[in-house]
């Protein structure tokens, strides 16, 4: 048996319950093949790969607070610290009911690729927690905070763990997890990223997930003689990675057409008005059929199990945004029969593997999200670097670094993948690049 299928067998044994973590293990390890044979012997004595998928540490706590009745609720946290061969641990925090240590670990254990694909000196872990912000009050989710923090500080630092916003953890979130750390430990310093302008946040790290999406999109169209004007697309979700990446397609000149949430979508044959949206779901947090019902060219479909929703209808691009696994083997059929020539992942994992392997082999240009997605914790990481100067960057000085940093990452997949012998497979290419650079470290400091 070959090292990578002993190693994965292990793994499987290991954790039998958590699908989402093997489903990433089985992406990064199978495209990983030609270069572990390389190194078999080497990788092998030094255990590589059975150390590469273990977390450093696993830390799962218990969250209680009290609602706006007087009634105590109690959450399950989390926080997994996967690798910091290159760097302090950095990943976001995820606040979603759907949240357990499978869905912790398969983030952590992407992370730790994507923030080597950035180029940056940070090391990989993710976190969060069961709790569910939806129709909670301010005064609700400040508590939950509090006492998320109160357990967390133990574990997290400048140097040390940097979280950062995800799925549920937007900007009032981040606020409320940066006082109670700072009032804990008496410390002002750059422990968690996402944080407010006024506070040590950064310009440009609200819009960077979605616009670094763009930004990858972009090179990866030109690169095959072609551009993004005029070009259709789909995007799934109505949140931050969404919004940001719908608006900066419409900036380039494409037409984006659809957009969705938990219960429903949209399709707009208008485009979206992205001014709209923002105002629905950042300043309302309403639901889209708000977003219907102010726009006469948009219609809204409530969402049923079995449907393509997004992905049914004819576009040039995807560029899925919401969450894992909303983009299965049928619906990458329905987008490559209508022509869709290139997708690009904005959320974690959005697509299923063999959705994956479909896009391949119908010669649909396809980015992986830990490459493509990559600008937010890219940004994540220019705000850690302005913190420690103690200065603020300006949105141009921020957003053309993130768009360097795009441009490079797009390039040094396609290398890779090229290198080889995988031409224009961007997951090996991912996989490929953001591996070696770690190995490399973790070699230097020995067994640890
Ligand atoms: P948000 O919470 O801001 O938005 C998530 C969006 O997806 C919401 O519109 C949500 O709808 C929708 N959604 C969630 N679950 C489902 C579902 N099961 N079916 C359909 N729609 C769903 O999160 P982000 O935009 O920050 O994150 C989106 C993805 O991008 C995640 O995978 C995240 O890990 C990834 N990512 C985010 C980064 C960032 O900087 N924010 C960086 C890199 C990756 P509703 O409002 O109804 O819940």
């Amino acid at each position: 048996m070959s090292y990578v299928d002993e190693v994965f067998e292990q793994v499987k044994a290991k954790n039998p319950d958590q699908p989402e973590f093997l489903q990433a293990v089985t992406e990064v390890l199978n495209s990983l093949r030609p270069v572990v044979e390389q190194h078999e012997e080497q990788y092998r004595k030094l255990a590589i790969l059975e150390r590469i998928t273990e977390p450093d540490r696993q830390i799962m706590f218990r969250v209680p607070w009290v609602d706006d009745k007087g009634q105590t609720q109690v959450n399950r946290g989390f926080r997994v610290q996967f690798n910091n061969a290159i760097g302090p641990y950095k990943g976001g925090l995820r606040l979603h009911p759907s949240v357990n240590l499978s869905i912790i670990k398969f983030l952590g254990f992407e992370q730790v690729f994507k923030n080597s694909l950035t180029t940056l000196p940070i090391g990989g872990g993710k976190g969060g927690s069961d709790f569910d912000p939806k129709g909670k009050s301010d005064n609700e989710i400040m508590r939950f905070c509090q006492s998320f923090m109160t357990e967390l500080y133990k574990y997290i630092g400048a140097d040390q763990d940097v979280p950062a916003g995800d799925i549920g953890t937007g900007a009032r979130e981040i606020g409320f997890m940066y006082g109670q750390y700072k009032r804990i430990k008496n410390l002002y310093e750059g422990v968690l990223t996402g944080k407010g302008l006024t506070y040590g946040g950064s310009l440009a790290r609200t819009e960077a997930t979605g616009y670094g999406l763009v930004y990858l999109t972009e090179e990866m169209v030109k690169c095959h003689d072609d551009k993004m004007e005029g070009k259709t697309v789909a995007v799934s979700g109505a949140g931050n990675v969404a919004i940001y990446a719908i608006q900066k397609a419409q900036q380039l000149g494409a037409k984006v057409v659809t957009c969705s949430d938990s219960t429903g979508w949209i399709y707009d044959p208008e485009g979206i008005d992205v001014e709209l949206l923002k105002d629905v779901k950042e300043v309302k947090r309403a639901r889209l059929t708000e977003y219907a019902a102010q726009r006469p060219s948009a219609e809204y479909h409530e969402k049923k199990d079995g449907e393509h929703g997004v992905w049914q209808y004819k576009v040039d691009i995807a560029l899925p945004c919401a969450t894992q696994n909303e983009l299965n083997l049928e619906d990458a059929k329905m987008l490559v029969a209508n022509g869709v020539q290139y997708v690009a992942e904005g959320a974690n994992m959005p697509t299923t593997l063999d959705a994956t392997e479909y896009f391949q082999q119908n010669g649909v240009k396809f980015v992986c999200g830990k490459a493509s997605n990559a600008g937010g914790v890219a940004t994540s990481a220019l705000e850690m670097s302005q913190n420690s100067e103690r200065l603020s960057w300006t949105f141009e000085e921020v957003d053309s670094k993130l768009k360097n940093i795009m441009v490079g990452i797009y390039h040094n997949i396609d290398d890779a993948a090229k290198e080889y012998g995988m031409e224009g497979n961007y997951v090996a290419g991912a996989n490929i690049a953001g591996f070696k650079k770690v190995v490399e470290a973790m070699i230097a400091q020995g067994v640890c």
